[in-house]
Order: structure tokens, then sequence, then C-alpha cells
């Protein structure tokens, strides 16, 4: 199942929830899913249907995979190595995701939205530890300082950023010196750091069966 590429909204409007995938167009009267709450569908009268079990614990791994912007194939694979590791499986699987360097990038507010932030670690924009990354799955560890390439810098984008983000929130587990714009993962996330919108444990049960 590949990703899904057509309009973010109406991702949302299908699963019947604010999945927050277009940034600050989210936190406006913009959002489609105020707008037109029904399901998309002929003439948008499409009623919801009753899910059953497994259709419940299909659309809860559905909401985390479109949040996080990542193909079946990978977050199942993301699934089997938080279940490898100690601990709660569902509760690793939120670390695991949160670890991503395009999670990180959005997280620490360089970018507006995680389609957004994927997009600058693939331009090569983003170097960790010094060194120019642009694995938008790639890991980030205990320590790793995220920063801009040098050209990168000199973009109206980041002129924009430098002056827009003092407004961001940062998680506890990242901080960043807003004067340079450098990220540091000051820990690894642990799961009562990281508020998420699905169930974990629905998703475990999917993979399960
Ligand atoms: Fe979802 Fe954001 Fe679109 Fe609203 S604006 S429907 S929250 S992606």
């Amino acid at each position: 199942m590949a990703r899904y590429t057509g309009p973010d909204c109406r991702v949302c409007r299908r699963i019947g929830e604010k999945l927050m995938l277009k940034g600050a167009r989210c936190y406006s009267p913009k959002c489609a899913l105020e707008r037109r709450p029904k399901a998309p569908g002929q003439a948008g009268s499409q009623r919801r249907r009753r899910l059953s079990d497994r259709g419940t614990q299909l659309r809860e791994k559905q909401k985390a995979r479109y949040i996080y912007g990542i193909l079946e194939r990978q977050f199942k694979k993301t699934f089997r190595e938080a279940e490898r590791m100690t601990g709660v499986t569902g509760e690793n699987l939120v670390v695991l995701l949160e670890r991503r360097l395009d999670n990180v990038v959005y997280r620490l507010g360089f970018a507006d939205s995680r389609s957004q932030a994927r997009e600058l670690v693939r331009h090569g924009h983003i170097m960790v530890n010094g060194r120019r990354t642009n694995i938008p799955s790639a890991l980030v560890n205990e320590g790793d300082t995220i920063t801009w390439r040098e050209g990168s810098r000199r973009t109206k984008y980041y002129a924009q950023l430098a002056q827009s983000i003092e407004a961001r929130q940062i998680p506890n587990w990242l901080s960043l010196d807003r004067q340079t714009l450098t990220g540091k993962v000051v820990s690894l996330p642990t799961p009562d750091q990281v508020d998420v919108s699905f169930d974990t444990k629905l998703i475990t049960e999917y993979y399960s069966r």
C-alpha cells in the first residue's frame, strides 16, 4: 500500500478526525473538517459506518500512518522493530516514530507540518551532527545536533523562520538555540512526553492477528 498522495484534508474527512496534517491551516476556520464534517463521497452525504473491531484497529493504524506520513511497509517494519524492543510495544512504536528525523525537524518548529519537514530533509537542507542527512526516516539519538546547511541559511524560508520561531513550543526532550536555529536531542522521548491522538493498543492488536 503506497503513501496517500491526495489532498490531506480528504484523509481527515474520511477518518472523521482532525489529524493536523497541514500546519497553520488546521488551526484556522479554513480547516476542511470544520467546514465540511461529513465523510467525502457522493455529494458529501455518506454516513459514517459503524466499524467492526477489526475496522477500528485498522482505523487507528491508518491514523498513525497518515500523521507520520509513512508507507504501510515501513510502518509495519517500525512496528516489528518496536516488538523486538523491551517494554510495551505500543509505547516503543511511538518513541521510534518520534525519533524520525522528519518528525524532529517538525517538532523543532523548522516546518509547519511533517510533510513540509520531510521535504526539507529530502532536499538536503538539514544536517545531523554536521553531516548532511537527506533520509527522513533516519532515527536521531540522544546528543545529536540538528542544524541547517550553510547554503540553506541564505534562503528566504530560513530568514522568515528565524523571525517566527520565537513563538514555537518545543517538546522537553529537544532543545533549540533560537539564535542559530540549532536543535539538540537532549534525551530520547519517553512515551509520557509524546501526546498522540491514536490508540497504540489497537494498533498492536491489529498487527497481532
Ligand atoms: Fe485535517 Fe488540517 Fe485539513 Fe483540517 S486543515 S482537515 S485538520 S489536514
